[in-house]
């Protein structure tokens, strides 16, 4: 699904220079490479902070945290996502509720937020999920009406672009109270093992937040609230300012193949290409398609399988029917949208080393199934 080998061999020399001069520095934890990769990512995105972390997940983790949430709180997510998104709001002890997404984003539907909001609703995850963005201004809107926190999940949409109707442009993650991200290696902007990072513009939270990453200490060993440890390698940081140059390259690069993807199945009747809705860019962490009524998912990814083209479903089983939220009570039928899309949908092979060659091949072997 992913070359990520190919990628690294083109900046071989760049990134193990970053590598060697950590290992020289001895500075492991918290060294300088860090630092200057959270001013370069703030830069970049235009947001006032960039604070790193361990990964993904505990950067939703320790924004929900800073954000003060409370057990019993009610944060208002998709039920179409990785895990992780919900997972760490089971685990801080508030209530996931879910509303149903978008039969052609993947995203919120936002016209089904507003009736899931209680008084106890505290928060709203949006996920960008696949790449493009959440309806974001909406979205503020609603937030801003009922005094409700919005925590951006942008692990998958690092680059993307939110338009506003006054024709303001802001990044994934940069919209909301605060945004996160996941430099996970097969992420968009990937590293060399785990990381995650987050983003707000508000000082004070910004202060909190870095507070939280590190035991909840803002002087050395005076610990003002229970944190966690959760960092992002000095290592990381200096692969990670190496391959931020290329990140505009590596987005062109993914949203050319979706492109190519598009040409080559547009007279299948098969499948349903990407939409990508008009307020946002997509950077294609994945190529998804929809399968239409009839097609057998399955045997057409073992077909693809045996033709060496890897094919995955991202995802099988929406949140709400996941069995490590059983006890939340939902049933099938709940979210029917979502439902229907983890029945259908298909990720091919996308990646910023992918070629024209490979792709028309990948095609002529789905059409054949
Ligand atoms: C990858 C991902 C995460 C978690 O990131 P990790 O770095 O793997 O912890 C959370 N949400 C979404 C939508 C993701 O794709």
């Amino acid at each position: 699904m992913v070359d990520l080998k190919s990628q690294y061999e083109k900046i071989k020399p760049e990134i193990d220079a970053a590598i060697q001069s950590v290992i020289d520095s001895c500075a492991f934890v918290k060294g300088p490479a860090v630092k200057a990769f959270e001013e370069h990512l703030a830069s970049y995105l235009n947001v006032r902070h960039v604070i790193t972390c361990g990964n993904g997940t505990d950067a939703l983790q320790v924004s929900m945290m800073a954000l003060g949430l409370q057990p019993g709180d009610e944060v208002i997510t998709s039920p179409f996502t990785f895990i992780a998104t919900a997972e760490v709001i089971a685990l801080l002890r508030l209530t996931p509720v879910f509303v149903d997404v978008d039969p052609r984003t993947f995203n919120l539907d936002i016209s089904k937020v507003e009736a899931a909001i209680t008084p106890r609703t505290r928060a709203i995850v949006p996920v960008h999920l696949f790449g493009q963005c959440c309806d974001m201004e909406p979205l503020m809107a609603l937030a801003a009406k009922h005094n409700l926190h919005i925590v951006e999940d942008a692990c998958q949409a690092i680059g993307a672009e939110y338009r506003f109707s006054d024709g303001s442009v802001r990044k994934a993650g940069t919209i909301g109270t605060i945004g996160c991200t996941s430099f996970f290696p097969s992420k968009n902007l990937g590293c060399y093992g785990d990381g995650g990072a987050i983003f707000t513009n508000d000082d004070e939270l910004a202060h909190t937040l870095r507070g939280i990453v590190n035991h909840g200490m803002f002087t050395r060993y005076y610990h003002d609230m229970v944190g966690v440890n959760s960092r992002l390698d000095t290592l990381q940081a200096a692969i990670l300012d190496v391959k931020l140059k290329y990140l505009n390259d590596y987005i062109a690069a993914r949203q050319q193949a979706a492109a190519r993807y598009n040409e080559l199945l547009a007279a299948c009747d098969k499948v349903t290409v990407p939409h990508i809705a008009p307020f946002t860019t997509h950077v294609f962490h994945q190529y998804t398609l929809q399968l239409a009524a009839g097609v057998d998912r399955t045997a057409l990814i073992e077909k693809l399988k045996a033709a060496g083209i890897p094919a995955m479903v991202y995802y099988p089983v929406p949140l709400h029917l996941q069995k490590a939220f059983a006890q939340l009570g939902f049933r099938a039928g709940d979210f029917p949208v979502a439902e229907k899309l983890c029945a259908t949908v298909l990720s091919l092979p996308m990646h910023t080393e992918l070629d024209e060659e490979q792709q028309t091949m990948i095609v002529e072997r789905l059409l054949q199934c």
